[in-house]
């Protein structure tokens, strides 16, 4: 294994997704937090029609079907998550209202104020957050809602290390009073903002993938790729817990006026 910890971006998208996976989430976050950003939307019938963009294999978008009614249409460009997601939905019976489609969220395959509620987690940095705000509002109800999380600074200045972890990783994070400015921006009435607590990195993000990265280094043993991306993963997580107060992931809600 070499010692230099490559880019995110350096690696093959298909071993990424070959990781990820082998775990339920793709990204920070929890069930207390999926509801509560939904305690904040208050407008959703059996006629709704809500879309989970980023999708992944559909931890949070099961927990939103639990919670809510209607047709619930999640999104990702991978075959192998919408594959799993699906799988999901039937094994919890969701089948007929919750369907996994292979997309882009850059060309979206919903007809103009279509939607009542435009939920993502951990992907909209995948287009930039002020893009994704901007270019899928048209695909909003007037009234709908837009729900997402986002990286975000803490403070308005840190330390170098972290600065330079993420100016390479996703140099669109920015402070909270900014994302929000941006959201008002986008022509919606910024509902909530919540920081994501902790345990959203730690509990359900980093602390299962540790036996995942174990079986995923035996079944590639020898590949000096995925040491390579085994070890740039151990990486973030080092830094999460060495630089967690200066940035994380926030909740941000939105409606559209
Ligand atoms: N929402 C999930 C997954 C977050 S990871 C969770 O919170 O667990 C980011 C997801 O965005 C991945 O599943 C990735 O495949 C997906 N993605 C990346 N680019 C995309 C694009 N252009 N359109 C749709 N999904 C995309």
């Amino acid at each position: 294994m070499s010692n230099e910890i490559k880019s995110i971006h350096e690696f093959d998208v298909n071993l990424i997704c070959e990781y990820y996976s082998s775990v339920e989430r793709q990204g920070p976050g929890s069930t207390e937090v999926t509801l509560k950003a939904l305690s904040f939307i208050d407008t959703l019938s059996e006629e709704s029609h809500i879309t989970d963009l980023g999708c992944g294999t559909g931890g949070q978008t099961m927990v939103l079907a639990q919670h809510t009614p209607g047709k619930i249409t999640g999104i990702d460009v991978f075959p192998t998550f919408i594959d799993l997601f699906n799988s999901n939905a039937e094994k919890l019976n969701f089948q007929q209202r919750v369907k996994g489609m292979v997309g882009s969220m850059d060309d979206l395959p919903f007809q103009d104020e279509e939607l009542d509620l435009i939920w993502s987690e951990g992907a909209i940095y995948n287009i930039g957050f002020e893009r994704g705000l901007r270019e899928w509002r048209r695909y909003l109800k007037p009234g709908g809602y837009i729900a997402v999380s986002e990286a975000s600074w803490f403070t308005d200045e840190r330390p170098a290390e972290i600065e330079k972890f993420w100016m390479d990783a996703y140099p669109g994070i920015d402070t909270i009073p900014n994302q929000v400015k941006q959201l008002q921006k986008a022509g919606y009435i910024p509902v909530a903002a919540f920081i994501l607590p902790e345990n959203c990195w730690t509990e359900h993000f980093y602390v299962p993938q540790v036996p995942a990265q174990e079986v995923f280094l035996k079944e590639h043993a020898g590949n000096e790729a995925v040491e390579d991306f085994i070890a740039n993963l151990r990486h973030e997580s080092q830094l999460y817990d060495k630089y967690k107060a200066f940035y994380g992931y926030v909740f941000y809600i939105g409606k559209k006026i």
